[in-house]
């Protein structure tokens, strides 16, 4: 497999394609950046331990028998994933009330949701990434019925998995964020999955262990992150 031009390059990721016309080079870089890329930083070992960090669970998902785009990893900061048409949603899920919800609707952070509810947000960084409901979605021609229900299948069945994969490293899986694309006319889930795109909380102090120690300039942001991992039994390969 051979990597070749530059496609897109992300806030955070590039993408490059490849001698396969079906699969494409993601690369993780070090930026971070928040408030719909009004604040972009660089922090050492990022890439690395989103890269790493996204491939460990793909494959937990993978395993679990939910289908994503994530092939292998390639280096510490690159993975090979299938190239899909992406749907231009972001599917949000929340067990517990935090950002945007907490701002949106006055309710406290931190209550827990039963059942978790399910937000659609629409990818448009120029308008800040509005949230949209299906009917939307539907009149817009951004996702079918069928695809609808299959990313909210799927969003919830990956919150099955994970809740009890942090559970199990004395973590709370807050929310997070699934975008989803095609492939060989089948949905299947893309993008990333990592402290970046979601809230983990330790189960006792719920002290903050993901992107939000980023956006309210709480420090620490990567070493966190290793901490998630370590509680999951990964390491992390920092080789150039
Ligand atoms: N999220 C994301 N990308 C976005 C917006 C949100 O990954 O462009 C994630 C975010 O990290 C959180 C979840 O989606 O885990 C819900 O985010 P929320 O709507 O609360 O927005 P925020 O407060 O992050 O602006």
């Amino acid at each position: 497999m051979e990597k070749r031009e530059e496609l897109y390059a992300g806030k955070a990721k590039s993408v490059f394609t490849t001698d396969d016309a079906n699969l494409l080079v993601l690369v993780f870089r070090n930026d971070t950046s928040a408030f719909d890329g009004k604040i972009i930083e660089k922090l050492e070992r990022k890439g690395a331990v989103n890269n790493q960090f996204n491939a460990f669970i793909m494959q937990k998902l993978s395993d679990a028998g939910i289908p994503t785009h994530y092939e292998k990893l390639l280096s510490p900061t690159e993975s090979l994933v299938k190239r899909m048409e992406m749907i231009p949603l972001e599917c949000v899920v929340r067990n517990f009330a935090a950002g945007s919800l907490v701002r949106r609707l006055g309710v406290e952070e931190g209550q827990e949701l039963t059942p978790p509810t399910f937000e659609l947000f629409l990818k448009n960084d120029a308008l800040g990434d509005p949230m949209v409901n299906e009917f939307h979605a539907r009149s817009f021609g951004w996702a079918t019925d069928a695809q609808l229900d299959k990313m909210k299948e799927l969003t919830f069945k990956v919150n099955d998995v994970l809740k009890k994969l942090f559970a199990d490293g004395n973590m709370l899986l807050v929310d997070y964020k699934l975008e989803f694309g095609v492939f060989q006319g089948e949905i299947i889930l893309g993008d990333e999955f990592s402290p970046d795109g979601c809230r983990l909380w330790d189960k006792e102090t719920r002290e903050k262990m993901d992107k939000d120690r980023f956006r309210q300039g709480l420090g620490g942001v990567i070493e966190a992150y290793e901490e998630v991992g370590k509680r999951l039994g990964m390491t992390f390969n920092y080789d150039k």
